[in-house]
């Protein structure tokens, strides 16, 4: 199976393992890439995916994709990054809500959001690549984050071979607890530094580094490549597909759908990698009738499926669900190629960059609207429906989930269909303890860990999950705040 560029053009695109495309993560011309063609899985692949655990599941449709790495080693790193100590027994369950509505929970791993499914993997397959590619030197992964990126990719990257990560974040820009994770990160590859200033600050500093080819020269020297953990490399997006067709399975296992049944798949969604890789699973064959992009009152998407205009000159809000605080949703671009082609999508991508705005023809639109809704939450919506869920299904949500589970019930009212709905729940209640908990009538101000974490516990009667009260006990490593004038002596140095 080869890769494409989304943006060529060429009556015969240039072709790239997927080795090599996740090792560059961004196409030479700045399109993403996608596979050539979508392998499919028929209802006897879908019984045999039935009868295996998490980590063969994910082997097996990795396998698909990755043809050009080695089958044991795709099960050897299923394994290990799936693993019984990162995400509990079951890494990837579904939980039901109520009656009809499904939570598929992707925040059991280290650090209790939906990213590190696909950074517990990512990281193995890129070393991987490194490796079959013979690179010699360090892979430096710089990441810039606004919170919970961070931590995640920390986590996936430590102790990882040929690689080491430094993460960057604006001093006082993010809450004592994300502090907290990334100020107590172990692995002996791992940086943190605060920088002063806020998130744009830090981000437009190392979308500089990575433009500046003298810097790039300076780093080779000290036998070092830059590289990011961003998630428009497809090697964060495949891992993703599997847990839509896995919880497909479990919902055949447990008896709530027959296998050929349709389910709905609902997805609070920021940069459209989360909705996107369900897309990929429809593609393959898994029975999904639509998906429900869900977003909050950044709701460019939401106008974008209704109205097949998507128009990012529009003003941002900072909301409870930051990591849906999005205006530019990068992987939407996979989804336009898939449909219209490489030409309208390099059109589409030329005048969103130089005018902000762009319009899809009629067929492409109707195409979008034959499968997905769009629905967005305001802020009190996000809180009433916390409350709501937690009152009447005892389930406690985090803000993101909530925009996710608001949609659906809007679109279930709207439209009367009353197909199994599956919410990707993509970070645990815990992630955004002083949020979930005053939605839910708690009267938190403090924004101290230790206290939110415990609060919450006591009023809801549920666990702290370990990997964050494990925070409350590891000692803090990372303290160093510098100025962004440092971050070129810093990333360079071996
Ligand atoms: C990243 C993130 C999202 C958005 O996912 P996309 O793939 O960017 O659409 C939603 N919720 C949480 C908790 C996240 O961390």
């Amino acid at each position: 199976m080869k890769y494409r560029s989304t943006r060529d053009t060429s009556l015969s695109p240039v072709m790239t393992e997927s080795s090599a495309a996740i090792k560059k993560g961004l196409a030479p011309d700045s399109g993403l890439y996608v596979p050539e063609e979508i392998p499919q899985l028929s209802e006897k692949d879908l019984e045999a995916l039935t009868g295996m655990d998490y980590p063969e599941r994910a082997a097996y449709i990795l396998s698909l994709f990755l043809t050009d790495y080695d089958g044991d080693f795709l099960r050897k790193a299923c394994r290990e990054a799936y693993s019984v100590e990162s995400f509990g027994k079951y890494a990837a369950p579904v939980k039901k809500v109520k009656d009809g509505l499904y939570s598929l929970e992707l925040w059991h791993g280290p650090t209790c959001a939906f990213k590190d499914m696909a950074l517990q993997i990512m990281p193995r397959l890129l070393s991987e690549a490194l490796r079959m590619t013979g690179e010699k030197n360090l892979t430096r992964i710089l990441v810039a984050t606004s919170g919970d990126t961070g931590k995640a990719a920390l986590e996936g990257y430590r102790d990882i071979e040929g690689t080491d990560i430094m993460v960057f974040y604006p001093k006082d820009g993010v809450s004592k607890m994300q502090e907290r994770q990334m100020a107590t990160q172990e692995g002996n590859n791992v940086a943190v530094y605060s920088v002063y200033g806020n998130f744009d600050d830090v981000q437009t500093k190392l979308k500089e580094i990575f433009s500046d080819k003298g810097l790039a020269d300076r780093a080779k020297e000290n036998g070092i490549l830059f590289s990011s953990a961003n998630s428009i490399n497809w090697g964060r997006l495949v891992p993703q597909v599997v847990y839509y067709i896995s919880a497909y399975c479990d919902l055949v296992a447990s008896g709530d759908i027959v296998m050929g049944d349709k389910i709905n798949v609902c997805v609070p969604t920021g940069n459209f990698g989360n909705i996107f890789a369900g897309y990929i699973a429809r593609r393959m064959g898994l029975p999904v009738k639509r998906f429900i992009c869900a977003s909050n009152s950044n709701n460019v998407l939401t106008d974008f499926i209704n109205n097949g205009v998507y128009d990012k000159r529009r003003e941002f809000y900072k909301t409870m669900s930051p990591s849906m605080d999005i205006l530019v949703s990068s992987n939407l671009e996979r989804l336009l190629f898939m449909i219209g082609g490489s030409d309208m999508t390099a059109d589409l991508m030329k005048q969103l960059s130089e005018n902000g705005i762009y319009k899809i023809d009629g067929e492409t639109h109707a195409k979008i609207k034959e499968m997905f809704s769009g629905y967005c939450l305001a802020e009190d919506e996000t809180a009433a429906t916390i409350k709501k869920i937690f009152g009447e299904c005892g389930y406690l949500t985090d803000t993101h989930t909530a925009v996710g589970v608001g949609c659906a019930l809007k679109y279930i009212s709207d439209t009367d269909d009353r197909t199994a709905m599956v919410v990707a729940s993509t970070a645990s209640p815990y992630k955004f303890p002083m949020d979930v908990g005053n939605s839910i009538g708690m009267n938190m101000e403090k924004d101290d860990p230790e206290y939110l974490l415990r609060s919450l516990s006591e009023y809801t009667g549920t666990p702290i999950p370990r990997p964050l009260e494990r925070t409350l006990e590891l000692p803090v490593r990372f303290t160093a705040s510098v100025r962004k004038e440092e971050l070129d002596g810093i990333v360079t140095k071996r």
